[in-house]
C-alpha cells in the first residue's frame, strides 16, 4: 500500500492506495486537522464518511491517531503494510529537479527553501518527520509542486531584476502546480497516441489557485506563476501580475506595511476582490446569469489575462501546438470559463463543439469543433495519483 500526503502546518490531507497488478487503486482518503488546536479525523471509505474527534497534539499524535483508525475500520492489518508514503511538496529549490527519495540530505534542501515557501514547506517537514516515526519501515518520497519547472530556460525563468538578486538571493521564476502538469502532459501524449517527448501543449490549470504551463517537447518551458504563487493570472483571491509599485503605494495609502499588502493581494484580490462576491466561479457564474454586472466584469479580465497568456506560449511553441488543455476545479468543469477565454483569444481560430463543452465526462473529452485551428480538452487532473505512481518508482 502507498499512501500520498499533503501537509500543512495544521493538516494532512491523505490518501492510501492499495497497488496490484492492475495498477494503484484508492482505497480511504481523509483529512486530519486543527492539528495542535484540539483534532478532527475524517475518513472517507466506501461506507461512506467517519469522523473521529481524536486530540492532536502534533503532526505524530495525528499520524497514529490515522494509523490506529485504518486499523479499526480494517483498511490495513499493521502499519507495515504501507510500503511507501509520497509527499506532495511546494518547493524544491533549484535543487530539486525530480521526486527524491526523503534522505537527510534531501530534507536539508526542503529546509533551505522555506525562506522561498514559509507557508507550505514547514509543515511538510514536520509531516515528514512524524510519518518517519509513526511508520519507520515506510520509503519516503518527496513530489515538489516546483520541479517540472526547472526545464525552463533561462529566458523564461529570469527576471529583468539585477541579476545579484537571481544569483545571491534566489529571485527567478519557480513556478507551480508541476505535480498536475506532468500528470496532463503524461495523459495528453496518451490521449494523442504520441510519444511524450513530441508533445507540444498548452495547459491551464484553473482552481482556486491558477497557472499555465507551456509544454514543450514534453517539458516545462514556460509558466504563469513566479517567485512565488501569487503572479501570473488573476485566481480566486490572488491577484496574479500587477505593477510591483502598487504595493509601496497602497502602505502609504493605507498607513500599513508591504506584508498586509502582499497578504491582500493574496487573500482580497483576483477574482474575490474584482467581484465583490465570491472567489468561487460557480457563484460568478450563477451572478452572471442574474445579470450582475461586476460579476461580468471579473471574468472578462480573467479571461482576458489567460487569452494573453495562450497567445504568449503559442509565439513560444512556433504555433506547433497539439493541444489546448483545461484542467482543476474551474478548468474542467466551468463552461462559462472556458468560453470566456477562447472567445477572447482573436489571433487564433479556436472553436468549440458545444455539445461537447457542455457534456459530463469522466477523465477526459475533446471539447473543439473539427474546424478549431487546434484541438482542445478538459482533462481531469490527478495530482494524488501522480505522486503514488512516483513513489511507486522508488520502491
Ligand atoms: P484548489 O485545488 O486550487 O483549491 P480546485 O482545483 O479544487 O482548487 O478548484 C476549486 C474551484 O473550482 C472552486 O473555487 C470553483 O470556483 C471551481 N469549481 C469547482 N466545481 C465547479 C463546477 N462544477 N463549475 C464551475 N466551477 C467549479
Amino acid at each position: 500500500m502507498i499512501l500520498v500526503v499533503n501537509a500543512g502546518s495544521s493538516s494532512i490531507k491523505f490518501k492510501l492506495y492499495k497497488n496490484d497488478t492492475t495498477g494503484p487503486q484508492a482505497l480511504v482518503e481523509g483529512l486530519a486537522e486543527r492539528i495542535t488546536v484540539d483534532g478532527r479525523l475524517t475518513i472517507k471509505d466506501g461506507n461512506g464518511k467517519h469522523e473521529f474527534e481524536d486530540q492532536m497534539d502534533d503532526h505524530l499524535m495525528a499520524v497514529n491517531s490515522i494509523l490506529q483508525r485504518f486499523k479499526e475500520l480494517n483498511v490495513i492489518e499493521n502499519v507495515e503494510d504501507i510500503k511507501g508514503i509520497g509527499f506532495r511538496i511546494v518547493h524544491g529549490s533549484e535543487k530539486i529537479v525530480a521526486p527524491v527519495e526523503l534522505t537527510e540530505e534531501n530534507k536539508a534542501i526542503i529546509k533551505e527553501a522555506i525562506k522561498l515557501a514559509p507557508l507550505h514547506n514547514p509543515g511538510a517537514l514536520t509531516a515528514i518527520e512524524a510519518f518517519q516515526q509513526g511508520i519507520p519501515n515506510a520509503k519516503l518520497v518527496g513530489c515538489f509542486d516546483t520541479s517540472f519547472h526547472q526545464t525552463m530556460p533561462e529566458e523564461n525563468f529570469l527576471y529583468s531584476t539585477p541579476y545579484k538578486w537571481y544569483k545571491e538571493n534566489g529571485v527567478r521564476k519557480y513556478g507551480f502546480h508541476g505535480i498536475s502538469y506532468e500528470f496532463i502532459t503524461k495523459k495528453t501524449a496518451q490521449i494523442l497516441n504520441k510519444n511524450i517527448d513530441d508533445v507540444n501543449l498548452i495547459i491551464c490549470h484553473l482552481g482556486n489557485g491558477a497557472s499555465m504551463c507551456c509544454v514543450k517537447n514534453g517539458k516545462s518551458y514556460d509558466t504563469t506563476m513566479g517567485l512565488t504563487p501569487l503572479a501570473g493570472l488573476i485566481m480566486g483571491t490572488r491577484s496574479g501580475d500587477i505593477d510591483p509599485s502598487i504595493i509601496q503605494y497602497m502602505t502609504k495609502e493605507l498607513s500599513t506595511d508591504a506584508s498586509k499588502i502582499t497578504d491582500m493581494l493574496n487573500k482580497e484580490s483576483g477574482i474575490m476582490g474584482l467581484s465583490e462576491i465570491s472567489s468561487d466561479m460557480r457563484d460568478i457564474t450563477d451572478a452572471i446569469r442574474d445579470g450582475n454586472k461586476q460579476a461580468q466584469l471579473a471574468l472578462n479580465l480573467y479571461g482576458q489575462r489567460i487569452a494573453e497568456y495562450i497567445l504568449k506560449f503559442a509565439n513560444h511553441l512556433d504555433g506547433k501546438i497539439d493541444a489546448l488543455v483545461f484542467t482543476a476545479g474551474v478548468g474542467e468543469n466551468s463552461v462559462t470559463a472556458r468560453e470566456y477565454i477562447v472567445n477572447k483569444v482573436k489571433l487564433l481560430n479556436l472553436k468549440f463543439d458545444d455539445q461537447a463543452n457542455q457534456a459530463g465526462y469522466e477523465d477526459y473529452l475533446l471539447i473543439s469543433a473539427q474546424d478549431s485551428q487546434y484541438p482542445m480538452y478538459k482533462i481531469r487532473t490527478d495530482e494524488e495519483l501522480m505522486i503514488c505512481h512516483e513513489t511507486i518508482k522508488k520502491l
